[in-house]
């Protein structure tokens, strides 16, 4: 049986049940969707929560049990518009009108009737497993001006045993929200109502989580030979006009006005980098020039799609361009597909690569392009990496490379890019001098490792629910005195830890230990230490792991070798 058909059979019975209970809801649409399906309501004077859902789920069973069939009607237009507007199904009407076609088709089951392309299973009986997840808002045809609706979200499955593994994949994806963890583990906000949608605030442990993260990444950088630059966050409006983002891309940028005279805040770094490269005469000796930078963008992002760190308004990209001749084009290229890998594998991602090509809208010779694209798909071969194409889905300047990193529960994240651009070099007039002395046009490469920082930590958050890898755990260790007469003991044991690099706090409270124990284990600290009397005169410690519980007495410098190797071999 169709998966698809299935669950959009299942939205119907949905309605079917939502009507019956709540005989003013007012149908919106009911589509089968990936994992699932949902139906949207307008329902007056009604506020669904989580807690109505065992109730309409007992109610799609009576009508699932009464094994309606699915039947097919064909109407004219003016009939099926007489017979929603009859039942006041004002959104249904909306979309007959909407509908081309002289004739429309419905389906009906039992007393329900929907509008309906099809296809359906043949009765309600052949919906065997099923349930029903959420609850949420959403605007009419997804248009914030339209009315507020309630959507169902459920799933259904052939058999009990995939919906029971589906549901717990589900529960484990939902403990592993990063917008949850990042409340529980006190990591940044999201949401001030004082500042605004899609900004996001770091909180110590979340800022130090971030700088750990990026101090790997700027040394990993120069080690490949990239070097820093840095730029102002708002430019003149004439740069973004040189560059072309203000023709395409206005509607996600944001103006400024400074002495009467327009300003951007940057959505990109690229026109930045450019000038800096712009700034003195390059040979073909000094390339490629590869500019790196932690560079923090501003995008203007609809409030409807922003969602926790993934979509946001600012964020900072490991963004770098590559400017070299069109001979280096396919080694630069290979270069950064070794480092994204090699990041990915660091922080347990695993991995799958597209590559998008010509758009039918581009900009630039067709000779570019090819050239570009041969270069991407050679330095993909040589590796023998697999890869699938996306034709026509690069951007009108170039062709690029998408990987997608998946994470621990086997979900897709957007990850490295690699785009290759012969538009703006065009468009700056940018040069080198060749070997025989003529000025010629660099080939760019805009990359990004990461991504964005905080989409990537969204991922690396939910990757590892929360429980960070020694190396970056923002607190490494956390020594817990029993009683207040330790606390002398416990700060010399701190001392000691801080002048080693070790990132440690100490919970001084006044709480019982196994408390304190628990806590630091809810915080996902990687070692806590518990130091009481006998630790003090042994001038020791009592180590606890959060992944092994109780590894006995340890001396201290024994455990702050186990601690550097750990943190050297980047495991744990
Ligand atoms: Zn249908
Ligand atoms: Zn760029």
């Amino acid at each position: 049986m169709d998966l698809n058909t299935l669950r959009h059979s299942a939205s119907h019975i949905l309605a079917a049940a939502v009507q019956e209970l709540y005989p003013g809801a007012r149908l919106g649409i009911g589509p089968a969707i990936e994992d699932g399906f949902y139906y949207d309501f307008d329902i007056p004077n009604v506020t669904l929560t989580s807690e109505d859902l065992p109730r309409i789920e007992e109610k799609m069973r009576e009508i699932v049990k009464k094994n309606e069939p699915f039947e097919r009607q064909e109407l004219k237009k003016e009939e099926a518009l007489k017979l929603f507007e009859k039942e006041n199904e004002k959104f249904k009407v909306e979309l007959i009108k909407d509908i081309p076609d002289e004739k429309v088709s419905i389906y009906k089951t039992g007393k329900f009737t929907d509008l309906c392309r099809g296809p359906h299973i043949g009765s309600t009986g052949e919906i065997k497993a099923f349930k029903l997840l959420t609850v949420a808002g959403a605007y009419w045809r997804g248009v914030e001006s339209n009315p507020m609706l309630t959507r169902i979200y459920g799933t259904a499955f052939p058999t009990e045993e995939e919906l029971k593994t589906h549901i717990t994949k589900l529960e484990e994806a939902l403990k592993r929200d990063h917008r949850k963890l990042g409340r529980e583990l006190d990591l940044f906000n999201i949401y001030h109502e004082e500042a605004g949608p899609g900004l996001v605030y770091y909180h110590p442990r979340g800022a130090r989580l971030r700088l750990l993260i990026e101090d790997f990444l700027r040394k990993e950088h120069l080690l490949r030979g990239y070097q820093f630059v840095m730029i102002p966050h708002i430019a003149r409006g004439s740069l973004w006009n040189t560059s072309g983002h203000s023709g395409y891309y206005r509607e996600n940028m944001y103006y400024l006005e400074i002495d009467k005279q327009e300003y951007v805040l940057k959505p990109m770094n690229c026109p930045g980098h450019i000038l800096i490269y712009k700034n003195k005469l390059h040979s073909y000796r000094d390339l490629p020039v590869r500019f790196f930078e932690l560079g923090t963008v501003y995008r203007y992002e609809r409030s409807g799609v922003l969602h926790g760190l993934l979509r946001v308004r600012g964020f900072t990209q490991d963004d770098a361009h590559i400017f070299c001749t069109p001979e280096q084009l396919q080694e630069e290229i290979s270069k950064v597909i070794d480092f994204a890998f090699e990041m990915l594998k660091t922080f347990g991602f695993e991995w799958e690569v597209d590559l998008s090509t010509r758009p039918e809208k581009y900009a630039g010779a067709e000779e570019n392009w090819k050239h570009a694209t041969d270069a991407l798909v050679e330095a993909l071969k040589q590796k023998g990496i697999e890869y699938k194409v996306d034709e026509g889905a690069g951007v009108f300047y170039g062709p690029k490379i998408d990987v997608k990193m998946k994470d621990a529960l086997g979900r897709p994240w957007q990850g490295p890019t690699i785009q290759v651009d012969f538009n703006l070099p065009e468009r700056f007039d940018l040069n080198y001098i060749a070997e025989d002395g003529s000025k010629k046009r660099p080939v760019m490469i805009h990359r990004v490792v990461l991504g964005s920082m905080e989409r990537f930590l969204g991922a690396l958050i939910e990757n590892y629910g929360g429980a960070f890898p020694l190396w970056i755990a923002p607190v490494q260790v956390m020594i817990l005195p029993i009683a207040d007469r330790h606390a002398a003991y416990a700060q010399t044991v701190a001392d000691q830890l801080l002048s080693q690099d070790i990132r440690v706090e100490t919970d001084n409270r006044r709480e019982k230990i196994n408390l304190k124990i628990r806590e630091a284990q809810m915080q996902k600290i990687p070692y806590m230490l518990i130091v009481g009397d006998k630790e003090e005169q042994q001038k020791a410690v009592a180590v606890r792991s959060r992944s092994e519980g109780d590894l006995g007495i340890s001396d201290l410098n024994t455990f702050l070798e186990k601690l550097k190797k750990e943190c050297y071999n980047k495991s744990g």
